[in-house]
């Protein structure tokens, strides 16, 4: 069978995307990371968070459920938003991010192509991500659902839960205090 043209490009518009979620799956599903971290991160990446900008099915208060300051949606959310700044900085600290990220994807790229860390310290970074988008969501709907404030320090505090426990559960103990310290 000869392929014509437009079924070639046709083709080719067709394995891009798939060829593109790939990539980021393989990044986020992992076995050592528990599914509802990446869930929630695979989500963001497809912009399919019910952030208030896609609640179109009745009138709300579109704006951010953790600063007020502007219009709820992804990019908002995760990356522009004051409040979810403080945990970034925090996170980036501690992982030595060294720009804050301006989307998940640009900061997966980051990560990946950051070929100076060990490998303990590579997945850290990856679960640190991960986490952080979990928790900032987290946050988001315990303001917007139940009117409760998560403390940054406490949110920070429980991306590093996650981080060292699934450190301890894939390396040795010595190696994850050393390098992860
Ligand atoms: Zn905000």
């Amino acid at each position: 069978m000869k392929l014509a043209l437009s079924d070639t490009k046709a083709a080719y518009e067709w394995f891009r995307p798939r060829k593109d979620r790939r990539f980021w799956a393989k990044y986020i599903w992992k076995d050592f990371i528990p599914p509802k971290y990446s869930f929630i991160c695979w989500l963001a990446i497809r912009g399919r968070l019910t952030t208030r900008d896609r609640i179109t099915w009745e009138e709300i208060d579109a704006s951010c459920g953790l600063c007020s300051r502007e219009d709820e949606n992804v990019d908002h959310l995760f990356f522009r938003c004051r409040e979810t700044w403080k945990v970034w900085d925090n996170v980036r600290d501690w992982i030595g991010l060294r720009r804050r990220p301006t989307t998940i994807k640009s900061a997966i790229k980051w990560l990946v192509r950051d070929r100076r860390p060990s490998r303990i310290v590579h997945v850290a970074e990856r679960i640190a991500l991960i986490a952080t988008v979990y928790y900032i969501w987290l946050a988001r709907n315990a303001a917007i659902m139940d009117g409760k404030r998560y403390d940054n320090v406490w949110i920070v505090f429980q991306i590093k839960i996650v981080v060292y426990s699934i450190l301890y559960a894939k390396f040795p103990q010595e190696q994850v205090m050393q390098q992860c310290a």
